[in-house]
């Protein structure tokens, strides 16, 4: 049995996170972590082997540093902080290992993997994200993730990445290829946060076994 913490439980992705950790076999949602309902993350980590984080860009790198010190692996969905800090900082410590997605929707990761053979023969495109208005971060992770992936394939994404955001929305993201005479588009939406939780199940059953002490991307476990 794997026992899950989820911090951020009381949030939009968190409340996803529970439900879905809850209906999983061989997980036990061991505690819930999050300001809203008065617990510390800290205080629960002695129950937990695996912490799932969906928290604010504020909050996920200490977070992500507690799970770490107290041996526990972490499962990263917030966006919207600096990775190469929490990359050393996973690199640093002893035991536990910590794995990152952008985006745990397998639609989104498969349009980063087109983007990314489509970019080789038409390189000029433009990213456009649009998700609910609460986000607090622009562009997404998935887009700056996107626009990483196509770059180092020979890419080249125009600038900005364009970030809309209104209620309705949930997820969604378009890459429009442009070439000589012709347009390409792929586009991906989330329309429920359930979209994530079968990458986020995933990551909580592989993360103990992963060989590196930090990884980013769904992709590597698929
Ligand atoms: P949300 O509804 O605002 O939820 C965040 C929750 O985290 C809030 O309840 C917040 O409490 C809580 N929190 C703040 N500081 C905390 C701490 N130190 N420890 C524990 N909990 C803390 O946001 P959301 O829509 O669920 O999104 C959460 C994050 O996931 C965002 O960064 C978003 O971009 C990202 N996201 C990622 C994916 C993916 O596939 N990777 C998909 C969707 C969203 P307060 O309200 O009291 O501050």
């Amino acid at each position: 049995m794997i026992g899950v913490v989820a911090s951020g439980a009381a949030g939009r992705m968190g409340q996803a996170v529970c439900e879905a950790v809850e209906g999983a076999e061989g997980m036990d949602l061991v505690a819930k972590a999050d300001p809203a309902l008065g617990v510390e993350l800290a205080a629960v980590l002695g129950k937990a082997d695996v912490a799932v984080d969906f928290t604010t860009p504020d909050a996920a790198a200490g977070n992500v540093r507690a799970c770490l010190e107290a041996g526990v692996h972490a499962v990263v969905g917030t966006t919207g902080f600096d990775l190469e800090a929490l990359r050393e900082a996973a690199e640093a410590a002893g035991g536990a290992n910590c794995f990152v997605a952008p985006n745990f929707a397998i639609g989104a990761v498969l349009l980063m993997e087109a983007a990314r053979l489509i970019a080789r023969q038409m390189p000029e495109c433009e990213i456009v994200e649009l998700h609910h208005d609460r986000k607090l971060d622009a562009p997404s992770g998935t887009a700056k993730r996107t626009a990483e992936l196509i770059r180092e394939a020979g890419g080249n994404v125009h600038e900005p990445i364009h970030s809309v955001r209104l209620p309705g929305l949930v997820a969604h993201q378009e890459v429009i290829f442009g070439g000589e005479g012709q347009t390409l588009s792929l586009r991906h939406d989330s329309i429920d946060r359930r979209s994530f939780m079968p990458g986020v199940l995933l990551a909580v059953r592989r993360v103990a076994d992963l060989p590196d002490r930090f990884t980013v991307g769904l992709e590597k476990l698929l």
